[in-house]
C-alpha cells in the first residue's frame, strides 16, 4: 500500500509527504455495555488507513485524493467550507474539531488509502479520523493533544459532521492500540488498562455474515430504555452499579423483558472481569467460554441476534472453536472467533460452505492480528 500511496502522491502533488497510519478495531467482549456505564474490551487490528501528508504552505487550503474512492476533493478550513463528499467530511471534521479545541491546522495535501473493510463493523471511519487527527497533531501542534483527546476529536467528527451518534470505543481503540495488548476501557470514568493477549496456538478471525437487518422500531433505543428503567428501579445511576442479587430482589416489580435485558448487562460486566483474569493467566479457554456466554446472552436475553449470526455461532461450536460471539450491536454484521491453530482451516472451510449452502452467499473472512494504534509510519 505504501508504494501505491507514494506514487499517487507524486503524481497528484509532486514529491513526497510523511506517512501516517491508524487501524480499525475489534472488540473481544463487552457489548451493549457502553451506555450502561460498563466496560468494553477492544484492540487495534492489522487493517488500517494510511495517509501521505505534506503541508502545502497555504493558509488553509486542503487538497485530498482518496485512492479507494478514486476521487479528489479540495476544501478550506472555515466552517462553511464543508465538502459534500462523505469520505472528505471525515477529514474536514477532524480539522475543524482540532481548530475548535484551539489547535492549529494549516493547508496540506494528502493521499490516502486503506484496507479496513468499509461498514463491516471494523470501524474504517475511526481509522480514517484517527489517522488524520494523529497526523495533524504531529505536523502542526507539536503533539500537544493527548491521545484521548485525539479519540474525542474523532468522535466529535462523527457527531458533528457525519451524523453518527457513536460512543468513544472505536476512536479510543484506534488511537491507543498496542501490539499484543487489548484494552479494557471503563466507559464511565474513561480510564483504561492494557491486558496482554498471547495468542500462541490460537488465531482471531472475524466472520462477516454480510447481512444487516433493518428493523422498524429502533431496537437499540428500546434496549436502552429498558436498562434505564431497571437502573431507576434499583436506585443506581446505571446498571454498572447493579448486581444480580439486587436485580432478583426487585424481580416482581420489573417486567419480564426488562429483567432479561438487565440480566444480560449485569452478566456481561462479570464476564469482562473474568476475561481480564483469564488473560493475565494466559487462559484462553476461559476467554472463549465467556465469549460463547456473551453470544448466548445477546441472543436469548438481550435479543439482538438474528438467524444468520446464531447459525455462525452454532457452526463455530460444532467445529470446536474456542470462543465465538456476535461483535457489535447485533442484527447482522460479524462474529468474532477465537480459534485453535489446528482446527482453523477446517473451521474456515466449514463455515464458508455451510453458510453459503444455507443463505446463498459466502461470509467474508477477516483474520486479525492485534496491532499498534495511530502512529507515524515506520517500516
Ligand atoms: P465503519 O463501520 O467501517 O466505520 P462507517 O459507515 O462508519 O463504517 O464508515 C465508512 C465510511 O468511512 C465510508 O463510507 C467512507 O466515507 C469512509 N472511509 C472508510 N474507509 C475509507 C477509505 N479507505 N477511503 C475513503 N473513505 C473511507
Ligand atoms: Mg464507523
Amino acid at each position: 500500500m505504501k508504494k501505491m500511496i507514494e506514487e499517487a502522491f507524486a503524481k497528484h502533488f509532486g514529491g513526497e509527504g510523511i506517512l501516517y497510519v491508524a487501524p480499525g478495531r475489534f472488540n473481544l467482549i463487552g457489548e451493549h455495555t457502553d451506555y450502561n456505564g460498563g466496560f468494553v474490551f477492544p484492540g487495534a487490528i492489522d487493517k488500517y488507513i494510511m495517509a501521505d501528508i505534506r503541508p502545502n504552505g497555504t493558509d488553509g487550503v486542503v487538497r485530498l485524493y482518496s485512492i479507494d474512492m478514486d476521487a479528489s476533493c479540495e476544501f478550506g478550513l472555515n466552517e462553511e467550507d464543508a465538502p459534500k463528499e462523505q469520505w472528505a467530511r471525515y477529514v474536514f471534521g477532524v480539522c475543524r474539531e482540532i481548530i475548535k479545541r484551539g489547535g492549529v491546522v494549516k493547508g496540506f495535501d494528502a493521499v490516502f488509502a486503506g484496507n479496513v473493510p468499509l461498514g463491516a463493523g471494523l470501524s474504517s471511519s475511526a481509522a480514517l479520523e484517527s489517522c488524520f487527527a494523529n497526523a495533524l497533531n504531529d505536523l502542526f501542534n507539536d503533539n500537544r493533544f493527548p491521545r484521548m483527546e485525539l479519540a474525542k476529536i474523532g468522535q466529535s467528527t462523527e457527531h458533528n459532521y457525519c451524523g453518527v451518534n457513536c460512543g468513544i470505543m472505536d476512536q479510543f481503540a484506534s488511537v491507543h492500540g498496542k501490539k499484543d495488548y487489548i484494552m479494557r476501557l471503563d466507559c464511565r470514568s474513561g480510564e483504561f488498562e492494557y491486558f496482554p493477549i498471547r495468542l500462541d496456538g490460537y488465531k482471531l478471525v472475524l466472520v462477516d455474515s454480510r447481512v444487516k437487518h433493518e428493523l422498524v422500531d429502533s431496537p437499540y433505543n428500546k434496549r436502552r430504555e429498558s436498562c434505564e428503567r431497571v437502573a431507576r428501579k434499583l436506585g443506581v445511576e446505571t446498571l454498572r452499579d447493579a448486581t444480580m442479587d439486587m436485580l432478583n430482589a426487585a424481580k416482581d416489580e420489573i417486567s419480564q423483558e426488562d429483567y432479561m435485558r438487565a440480566e444480560y448487562v449485569i452478566g456481561e460486566k462479570e464476564r469482562v472481569l473474568d476475561v481480564c483474569d483469564a488473560l493475565n493467566r494466559g487462559d484462553l479457554e476461559t476467554v472463549g467460554d465467556r465469549m460463547y456466554k456473551t453470544h448466548q446472552g445477546l441472543s436469548k436475553l438481550y435479543e439482538v441476534s438474528c438467524e444468520e449470526l446464531d447459525f455462525l455461532n452454532d457452526i463455530a461450536k460444532e467445529c470446536g472453536v474456542t470462543g465465538s460471539r456476535i461483535m457489535g450491536g447485533g442484527f447482522g454484521g460479524c462474529t468474532v472467533n477465537l480459534v485453535r491453530d489446528d482446527i482453523y482451516d477446517n473451521f474456515i472451510d466449514t463455515v464458508t460452505s455451510r453458510f453459503k449452502e444455507r443463505y446463498g452467499h459466502e461470509p467474508k473472512i477477516y483474520p486479525i492480528v492485534v496491532s499498534d494504534g495511530a502512529r507515524r509510519y515506520q517500516e
